[in-house]
């Protein structure tokens, strides 16, 4: 038992929580998963138990004390959290030099001084080289957390000097169970709404409280249907209007690779583990048409143009080269 209060990763809590309660835990640690998986919040409840005054360590974080209260407001003296401007892709090198000094500079409250970087795998190589030192001697309180969507995009050196934690895609029982525990959310909705988030529990959580982001996802099914059907001229144009958006063409690609995998699964006979049931009809005209290289060719170009945007290629060029790989329907 304990007090986090995070839906599944059970392994990756139990292994902090015991690290918080032998104060050992690693001075640089590399959280790694798809988007909206939980790394965010999974790096500030560990920030919290860091944090967190309760008198016995197992039952860290409280979640009442001063220190528990502050970290989730955002307050903490002792706690930075990093991440990219609105509308900008990753994080600033300035913001990184003030977090190294940030990190330097001893504790206020805490035993502990800790930083979070998110979405590090779109870090410029310089700010990455500026933390590489305080990687290698990093002060006795010093604590650096960086999120990642995958280790594969980071220097090698940031990866063999950090303690790694990855975090899959949970089952779809495992959200659901976990949204009706957390959230007032009926055991149909929370089945519902598991299914569509493809294992990520952020993903869920953010359509229960914002449905026009389950809106969104099941209109980029409809876009994609539209660019089947679509000839070349057609599809130069949706590809533009997409790619004025990079953060909708980052979520599309997502929800594109989920449908394929969907029309893998119908293809393959295991229809009954598709997530956009909405879409089932849809979804198998296209497994009847296309063949199972196809497929599997559209799911490699569809994780590769992740990749690609990832290390900022022109968003358009992307966007539409894609486009005309899919088969016309
Ligand atoms: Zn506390």
């Amino acid at each position: 038992m304990n007090n986090w209060s995070i839906i599944g990763h059970k392994r990756a809590v139990q292994q902090m929580q015991l690290a918080v309660e032998r104060e050992a835990v690693p001075h640089a640690l590399l959280i790694t998963g798809p988007d909206s998986i939980g790394k965010r919040t999974f790096a500030l409840q560990l920030a919290q138990a860091m944090h967190c005054t309760a008198e016995r360590a197992a039952q860290r974080p409280c979640n009442h004390c001063s220190a528990c209260q502050r970290v989730n407001s955002g307050n903490h003296p002792d706690l930075r959290l990093i991440t990219p401007a609105e509308g900008k892709r990753g994080v600033k090198t300035d913001s990184i030099r003030a977090l190294i000094q940030f990190l330097t500079l001893t504790p206020i409250e805490s035993p502990y001084k800790i930083g979070i970087i998110t979405t590090f795998e779109r870090i410029v190589p310089n700010a990455a080289h500026a933390l590489l030192k305080t990687l290698e001697e990093p002060p006795s309180y010093a604590h650096l957390i960086l999120l990642a969507t995958d280790a594969e995009l980071l220097l090698p050196t940031i990866v063999s000097r950090s303690f790694q934690i990855p975090l899959r895609p949970l089952s779809r029982p495992e959200i659901a169970a976990g949204l009706v525990a957390q959230q007032e959310i009926s055991p149909e909705e929370a089945q519902r709404l598991a299914r569509l988030s493809g294992g990520r529990v952020g993903g869920a959580i953010r359509a229960f409280q914002q449905p026009e982001f389950l809106q969104q996802q099941l209109e980029t099914m409809q876009l994609l249907f539209r660019v089947l059907r679509s000839d070349l001229p057609t599809r130069f144009d949706l590809a533009q209007e997409l790619a004025r958006d990079d953060r909708l063409v980052r979520e599309t690609l997502e929800h594109w690779q989920a449908g394929w995998r969907d029309i893998l699964l119908l293809q393959t006979g295991n229809g009954s583990q598709i997530i956009h049931l909405e879409d089932r009809a849809a979804l198998e005209e296209i497994a009847a048409e296309v063949t199972l290289t196809t497929i599997t060719q559209i799911l490699h170009h569809l994780t590769k143009a992740q990749d690609d945007l990832y290390r900022n290629a022109n968003t358009r060029l992307l966007v539409e080269s894609l486009f005309l790989k899919f088969p016309q329907m």
